[in-house]
């Protein structure tokens, strides 16, 4: 018998809406193109569950900044020249959404979606026992420069409004929540510290959703790329796979960055494009408790177990895989600029290197809801995946059984302006 709902993609956003939907009685079909699951951006990220960074990358000014990476100038967001073609819709909406009043609607949502999700989470740990590496004890960011600390001490009074906790910290009491941080503590201008985020790994996350979804009674087919949709009498019906047809009620579009090539031959254009990040990960080293953002280079260093892992950088240059040494070798140096006596006798080649596409929406807002009659859509994450992913998956299982969603589900719609 074919299922309600069929699922494309097993990343966090695929999985998490399975378990929801399975949870509410419906029947459930994952269809995944890799070898298993979260094996793309799932994978290795940065292991951080922050409401505190609800703000989307588009903030005033990433236009010239944006531009300056075009002819070399340092930024947190790199522009790759070969990728402008491939741009212009989401790229003008991107700079449309950069305005004060857009970027503080935008966050506002986030915020509100990560909130309801990142207590989302740990209930579904504790309901599923999930050993995921998860520890309580909150998020710092750090920084070297005033006006970063004060860009940020912006948006984080902001946020406050909503519930969001936040302490602002000398360099040295910083120090003190991290000891591992006490060797560069007279370089920092401040921190910034928030209780209520937390560190756990994605992909143990995922892997025990795997399960519980085959429990519950959920299909989830590996090796199986969908190539298609199947549309009749103006109703997706289906789609059309590597292995064979399947069919459902109702298709769910949760592909991450490669959504946007599901939908674009129906006519449907899905504002949401890829920004290539990268993290290195060593293994059995004993790392900080706290995980520790510097923001201005959108990068964060995380200890998950017995793995230190720093991840981040913003790249826009398509779906290009490579693991070069000259966007890797940064990482490795912050590390040491951060850690200097844990990293001082670390190399690249001690190093896992991997590289993901965070699907970035040109609002910074993810889209959850219907498209269209048979069709429904659960991507745009951004660097927000793993915070959002169970409050997303919730949200929009409650707006396919028609049950009273927990959150407002307006902001998320695609068909928003
Ligand atoms: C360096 C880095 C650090 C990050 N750190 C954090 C963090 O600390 N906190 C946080 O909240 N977020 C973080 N993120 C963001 C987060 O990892 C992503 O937003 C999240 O993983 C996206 O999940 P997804 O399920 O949408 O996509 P994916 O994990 O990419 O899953 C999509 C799945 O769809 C499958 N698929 C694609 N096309 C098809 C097809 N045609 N047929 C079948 N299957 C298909 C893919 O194989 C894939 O498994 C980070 C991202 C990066 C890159």
């Amino acid at each position: 018998m074919e299922p309600e709902f069929q699922i494309i993609g097993g990343g966090l956003i695929g999985l998490s809406t399975a378990y929801a939907l399975l949870k509410r009685g419906a029947s459930v079909r994952v269809i995944e193109a890799r070898e298993s699951v979260a094996l793309e951006t799932s994978f290795a990220n940065a292991g951080m569950v922050h409401a505190s960074l609800a703000d989307p990358w588009n903030g005033p000014g990433v236009g010239w900044q944006m531009l300056g990476s075009l002819i070399g100038v340092k930024s947190p967001m790199t522009l790759r020249l070969k990728t402008l073609p491939s741009l212009t819709g989401w790229g003008l909406k991107f700079l449309k959404h950069a305005t004060p009043s857009r970027h503080w609607r935008a966050t506002q949502a986030n915020y509100q979606l990560a909130e309801y999700s990142a207590a989302l989470i740990h209930t579904w740990r504790h309901a599923l026992n999930i050993q995921d590496d998860f520890q309580g004890l909150g998020l710092l960011k750090i920084f070297r420069q005033q006006a970063a600390l004060d860009k940020a001490a912006l948006i984080s009074d902001k946020l406050c409004s909503l519930g969001l906790r936040a302490e602002y910290l000398s360099g040295s009491a910083a120090a003190q929540k991290e000891p591992c941080l006490a060797p560069i503590a007279d370089k920092l201008v401040g921190a910034i510290y928030y209780p209520d985020d937390y560190k756990a790994d994605a992909y143990s996350f995922c892997r025990a959703l795997e399960q519980a979804v085959i429990k519950l009674g959920g299909e989830i087919l590996i090796n199986t790329k969908v190539l298609s949709l199947r549309e009749q009498n103006a109703r997706i019906t289906g789609a059309r796979t590597s292995a064979k047809d399947l069919q459902a009620d109702t298709t769910i579009i949760a592909a991450g960055a490669r959504s946007t090539n599901l939908l674009r031959p129906l006519g449907i254009c899905l504002h949401v494009r890829p920004v290539k990040g990268y993290s290195l990960s060593f293994e059995n080293v004993k790392g900080p408790r706290l995980p520790v953002v510097d923001d201005g280079q959108h990068c964060a260093v995380t200890s998950l177990g017995q793995v230190i892992r720093i991840a981040g950088t913003a790249e826009i240059t398509g779906f290009d895989t490579s693991l070069p040494r000259s966007r890797l070798m940064p990482l490795l140096t912050m590390l040491r600029e951060v850690y200097p006596a844990l990293a001082q006798n670390l190399s690249l080649e001690d190093g896992k290197a991997w590289q993901g596409f965070r699907p970035v929406s040109a609002d910074g807002i993810p889209c959850i809801g219907m498209v269209k009659p048979g069709l429904a859509i659960n991507t745009g994450h951004g660097h927000m995946g793993w915070t959002l992913s169970a409050g997303s998956g919730a949200l929009l299982a409650d707006i396919l059984r028609a049950k009273p969603t927990k959150i407002d589900s307006t902001p998320f719609r695609l068909n928003r302006t």
